[in-house]
């Protein structure tokens, strides 16, 4: 059986919240998702990567959209962590920029986060329909609350494992 995680991380990868501000942010979340089975703040030292799982596709530079090669996607991974992901900068060879692993588009979107807010198995409210569940994503405006709760702004990260 598989596992839906769906983290809500800062933009900013080496950014945290309060941690007054950061437990209204799980209030709020747990109230969207009120069957999750957990629902939960996980702090780390350095940045991890917040990955997507199975949800993976493809990672493309954030300036002209060339799909990269995961091989050196893999490499620069390994690079940085090296670093404990504290230099996440990469140049890119498509189009000569320079940018960071966590500014990469990645299909699904992932990131780097040294705050990471989660609901596992995201539940919401009973649909009336006891064979239906709604585990749809956070919309927009949700999505907006829960920065607005942080002071910080937020990428949502969907992953199945
Ligand atoms: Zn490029």
């Amino acid at each position: 059986m598989s596992t839906n995680i769906l983290s809500i991380i800062p933009t900013d990868p080496f950014w945290v919240p309060g941690a007054e501000a950061a437990e209204v942010a799980r209030a709020i979340l747990a109230r969207v998702y009120p069957g999750a089975r957990e629902v939960a703040l996980d702090w780390h030292e350095d940045p991890v990567f917040v990955d997507q799982g199975e949800n993976f596709e493809n990672v493309r530079c954030p300036g002209c959209h060339s799909d990269l090669l995961i091989d050196w996607w893999q490499d620069q991974m390994d690079e940085a962590y090296a670093t404990n992901f504290q230099v996440l900068t990469v140049h890119l060879t498509c189009c000569g920029r320079d940018s960071t692993l966590n500014d990469l588009v990645y299909s699904w979107p992932a990131g780097f986060a040294k705050f990471v807010l989660f609901a596992e198995s995201p539940e919401r409210a009973g649909t009336g329909d006891r064979f239906v569940i709604d585990a749809s994503p956070l919309d927009s405006g949700e999505l907006a609350v829960i920065a607005n709760a942080l002071d910080h702004p937020v990428r949502q990260v969907l992953a199945r494992y």
